[in-house]
């Protein structure tokens, strides 16, 4: 781990002022000595209703600087522990679904191959694809926490000759090997499907499902225990933000009502800590449908809060007890990275 990055230029400004990188993280492609890359994916001709993520990434930084620094539930401050650059976006092709997944597989390995983490912001959900394939070129088949109100699992949206949509990322990925089905949680499915095969699917293929209803029944505790049960190893994290409910994230492309409230899916979130995470991507936030940037600023939170929990899958437990010390810190600066694997 090296020392942080200093803050862009403005970045002493009040959030309304200066220039908008995630965060004020320094807009760079260098990266050497770089913890964690923010890079988005402004990609949405995945999209089987209505479009508009490929506005995502950029109100998501542009809400990003009322993000102070500090989370308090965790007990972390990441900008001054781990080195962080917003690298900017994947060259997307918007006609062409699989130019654009070349495009962010290529990135993302280049990413992953610096030893940088990556959080990545949509675009649809058919971004994750490519970047689970890149993840798991490092890291071997993935355990994974998907958040959504869909399985997005179906063989195809559009017929068989085109398997490719922001509904069909992890039936491809479980067919791919890029993913263990026994280590892969679904949380917050709901809403009318075309038929009772819809979720069905993945409980054949032995993938551990809450539905809305039962995560209602379970209590977020017993959820949080849930996940942690069924995830082992290296972990990858995807967060449809239609995982809550519209009256909160009402900017997406597909919304269903009945979800999770902001408070709810931040807890979930923050329950992974400690986890083996190694990639993070949060996903479907439609700013032409969102209104007073409720659901960027949701989106902005939460990415934050996949910041904070790379720097406790860095350190551990060693940062129960957080000092503000300065000397501790360059201590603490100093140790170990995680391993690659396990
Ligand atoms: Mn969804
Ligand atoms: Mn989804």
């Amino acid at each position: 781990m090296s020392s942080p990055t200093p803050a862009a230029f403005g970045a002493d400004q009040q959030p309304f002022a200066g220039i908008a990188s995630f965060m004020r993280r320094p807009v760079t492609r260098d990266l050497s000595g770089v913890d964690v890359a923010i890079l988005g994916v402004p990609f949405d001709s995945g999209t089987s209703y209505r479009a508009g993520t490929r506005f995502g990434p950029r109100k998501i930084r542009e809400v990003s600087p009322v993000l102070w620094g500090y989370n308090n539930p965790l007990a972390v401050e990441p900008l001054e522990i781990l080195n962080v650059v917003d690298y900017g976006d994947v060259a997307v092709v918007p006609p062409s679904i699989e130019a654009t997944y070349r495009a962010i597989e290529a990135t993302a390995s280049a990413i992953l191959a610096a030893g940088t983490t990556l959080i990545t912001l949509g675009g649809d959900h058919s971004i994750s694809l490519p970047l689970l394939r890149a993840h798991a070129k490092k890291y071997g088949p993935l355990s994974l926490v998907h958040f959504d109100s869909h399985p997005d699992t179906w063989e195809s949206e559009f017929g068989p000759q085109h398997p490719y949509s922001h509904g069909t990322p992890f039936l491809n990925a479980l067919n791919e090997k890029l993913i263990k089905p026994e280590n892969y949680v679904q949380v917050g499915l709901r809403g009318p499907t075309s038929g009772v095969d819809d979720w069905q699917v993945v409980h054949d293929r032995g993938v551990r499902v809450i539905t809305m209803d039962e995560a209602a029944q379970m209590g977020l505790p017993a959820i949080i225990a849930a996940i942690r049960e069924t995830v082992n190893g290296p972990t990858y994290v995807t967060l449809d933000i239609d995982a809550a409910d519209p009256a909160f994230a009402p900017g997406t492309g597909t919304p269903e009502v009945g979800g999770f409230t902001s408070h709810q899916l931040l807890q979930l979130v923050r329950g992974l800590k400690g986890l083996n995470l190694v990639g993070f991507d949060i996903v479907e936030v439609s700013p032409p449908y969102d209104h007073g940037d409720i659901t960027a600023l949701l989106a902005a939170n939460l990415a934050f809060e996949f910041l904070s929990l790379t720097v406790r899958s860095f350190l551990g437990e060693k940062l129960k007890f957080w000092p503000k010390h300065a000397k501790m810190a360059e201590i603490l600066r100093v140790s170990p990275r995680r391993p690659d694997a396990g």
